[in-house]
């Protein structure tokens, strides 16, 4: 069995990762997404186990000493990381997943997995992404500065990653990701185990 893909999405707060997410997850229902532990206060539009489980730091401190997580990073205060389990899980089962990490995270998973496909995904301008902060209504004024102020810092460093989505369009973000997904499947070394029985070696 040829071995799953690893998918790491980043892209700034506001950029519309989630959403084009939930368009790739009606596309492709057979694709894993990781879901991350994180210290940050729940919002009300947000439920455990969805994209978050939400932890205390003293629980977030324990699974990092337990080299339970596959990277991590602190985002304005609170810790962000990646369980290692359900990804190493997928990826030998033939599986394949999505993480959503930010530029931190991204750069620690190409250390240790530099066959995982990297994409970031950008907000049109800066004047869309200021609009799309505060229309979300979920953060004071100071939060949605600093999240602009990380944005700037996480798009100057885009170009580490193997593609790039502009979200103008909604659905063509979402084809555009589609498309990235569809051609990773076609390579041959994804296809091996198709080839060997083919020929009977
Ligand atoms: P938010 O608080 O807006 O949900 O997320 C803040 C930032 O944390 C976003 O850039 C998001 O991509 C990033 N993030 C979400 N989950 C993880 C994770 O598991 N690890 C890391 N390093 N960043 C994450």
């Amino acid at each position: 069995m040829s071995k799953g893909r690893l998918f790491v999405v980043s892209g700034p707060s506001g950029s519309g990762k989630d959403t084009i997410l939930l368009g790739v997850f009606k596309r492709f229902p057979d694709i894993k997404f990781s879901i991350s532990t994180i210290t940050r206060p729940m919002r009300c539009n947000e439920k455990p186990g969805e994209k978050y489980n939400f932890v205390s730091k003293n629980q977030f401190e324990d699974m990092l000493r337990n080299n339970e997580l596959l990277e991590y990073n602190t985002y304005l205060d609170n810790y962000y990381g990646t369980p290692k389990a359900p990804v190493i899980c997928a990826i030998a089962n033939g599986e394949d997943i999505i993480v959503e990490v930010d530029v931190n995270g991204a750069y620690q998973i190409k250390n240790i997995m530099p066959d995982c496909i990297s994409i970031f995904i950008m907000p049109p301008s800066f004047e869309v992404l200021n609009q799309r902060l505060r229309s979300r209504g979920t953060e004071n004024e100071d939060r949605i500065k600093q999240r602009l102020e990380v944005a700037i810092k996480e798009i100057s460093r885009a170009d580490e990653y193997d593609y790039l989505i502009i979200n103008d369009d909604l659905n063509k973000a979402i084809s555009d990701f589609s498309d990235i997904i569809k051609a990773d499947r076609f390579r041959t070394d994804r296809n091996i185990s198709f080839l060997k029985n083919y020929l009977n070696k």
